[in-house]
Parts: structure tokens; sequence; C-alpha cells
């Protein structure tokens, strides 16, 4: 597990400023929610963490290492998005086993670790099911699992509920929280749903327009509200 540092980081794409100047410090195995309105720059900042977009300005670290530079397949990061495509013509076991073996992980290691994810998940009963055989409550499980196996330092998740129906995500929601109860993995969720926010994070980082309104734990937000955007926002049903 890591911390992540990201400090004064800006985007911007040819002249248009998307990001300006974001600092976020993520202490080791915390849950962190980016939420904002569509548009504000969640994506993009999370991208950045990633290594799926260049910074322009300011460094990210994950640990004591600036990743700048480095490839995301060398941060030790696993992202799960909202539309998580599985391999259609891979089993279950297949798809999680999948990015290992791209690393061209041991076979033994490979199945030790898709073993525990599906343990954790309760994924063991569809193993040798087709994404396609699965409900989305199941996929999205999967998708988990793909990113459980690679036994990251920080789990990266962009609006991963938010094709699901509303009963679903709010057993989803739950679900994560568990997981991460279990393995204090460092989390950061992005949602533009700040019921999601309230129930799930430790510290939520509120964001309008590439800009940071406010960080707090979710209660402080609730209590006080550092303006009438962040005050709006929170206390809006979604
Ligand atoms: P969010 O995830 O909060 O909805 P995004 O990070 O996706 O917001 O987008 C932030 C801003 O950056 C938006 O105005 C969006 O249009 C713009 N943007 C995102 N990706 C690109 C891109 N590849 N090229 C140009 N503009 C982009
Ligand atoms: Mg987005």
């Amino acid at each position: 597990m890591a911390q992540v540092a990201i400090s004064k980081v800006a985007k911007a794409f040819g002249t248009v400023k998307v990001l300006h100047e974001v600092s976020v410090d993520i202490a080791d195995g915390q849950f962190v929610v980016l939420v904002g309105p569509s548009g504000c720059g969640k994506s993009t900042l999370l991208r950045m963490v990633a290594g799926l977009e260049t910074v322009s300005g300011g460094t990210i670290a994950i640990g004591d290492r600036v990743v700048n530079h480095l490839p995301p397949a060398k941060r030790d990061i696993a992202m799960v998005f909202q539309n998580y495509a599985l391999y259609p013509h891979k089993t279950v076991e297949q798809n999680m086993a999948f990015a290992l073996k791209l690393r061209k992980t041991d076979p033994a290691e490979v199945a030790e670790r898709v073993k525990r994810a599906a343990d954790i998940l309760d994924l063991n009963p569809y193993l040798k099911r087709y994404p396609r055989q699965l409900s989305g409550g199941q996929r999205q499980r999967v998708a988990m699992g793909r990113a459980i196996v690679r036994n990251p330092q920080v789990f990266l998740f962009d609006e991963p509920l938010s094709n699901l129906d509303a009963k679903l995500r709010v057993q989803m929601r739950t679900e994560i929280k568990e997981l991460h109860q279990r393995l204090k993995t460092t989390t950061i969720y992005v949602t533009h749903d700040q019921i999601e926010a309230m129930t799930m994070a430790d510290k939520i980082v509120v964001m309008r327009d590439g800009r940071i309104e406010q960080v707090g734990a979710p209660l402080e937000l609730f209590d006080r509200p550092a303006n009438l955007f962040v005050a709006g926002f929170i206390g809006s049903p979604s």
C-alpha cells in the first residue's frame, strides 16, 4: 500500500486548461472520493494518476516515487472503469488471470491470486462462466477481481457503478467498502453522486471547473460547507 501525493497538478488539452494546480494528499490505506459535476475534471485527474494522461504541471507521487513519467504498467495501480469491458470470449477465471499472464506471472502464483480474489468476491460458482452468462453485479465483481489479482498499491475507480440500476448500486457500494475494509488498499474513487461520496469516503474532495472547492470528512462537509456550491452539491439529492 502507499500514500498518493498530488501536488499542484495542472492539465491543459491544447490551450484549454481543465485542471488548475490541484493538490490532494491521500494517506496510506485511505478511501478518498473525488466528487463534482460532470466535466469538472475528475476523470482527467484520475487518469493522470493512472498514467493514461500526461501531466501538464506539478507532480504526482505514489509511495516515495514521483511517477509523472512512469508508464501505467510501472505504477503499481489497478483501475476499475464504468465500462469495465470484460473479455467476452474468456471465462471469469480467464478474465481475472489475463493481466497476470501478460506480465508473465508464474502459473501457480496466477492460480493462487485468482482463487483469493474469487473467495473475496464470492465468485467461485461462476469461474467457468462467460460474461454474457452473468448479471450486472457479477460482472462488476469480475472487474474488481481483475484489479484485486494484481495486488496493487492503489485502486482507482472511475464511476464504477453508474451503469447499474439503483438497487444494485446500493449493494455494490457496500461491497466495495467491505472490500476496502478487508484489503485496506489506498483508494481513489471518482463519482458525480454525492450519496456515494458521503457513504463511502474517509475523505471527500469536492471539485468544480478544474479546481478543488473543499476537502474534508463527509460530516465535516455536511456540517461546515466552505461555500454555497459545496452546500448545494452535498445537500442535494442525486
Ligand atoms: P469529469 O470526469 O469530471 O466529468 P473530465 O475529466 O472527463 O470530467 O473532463 C474535464 C474537462 O476536460 C471537460 O471539459 C472535458 O471536455 C475535457 N476533456 C477531457 N478529456 C479531453 C481530451 N482528451 N481532449 C480535450 N478535452 C478533454
Ligand atoms: Mg468522468
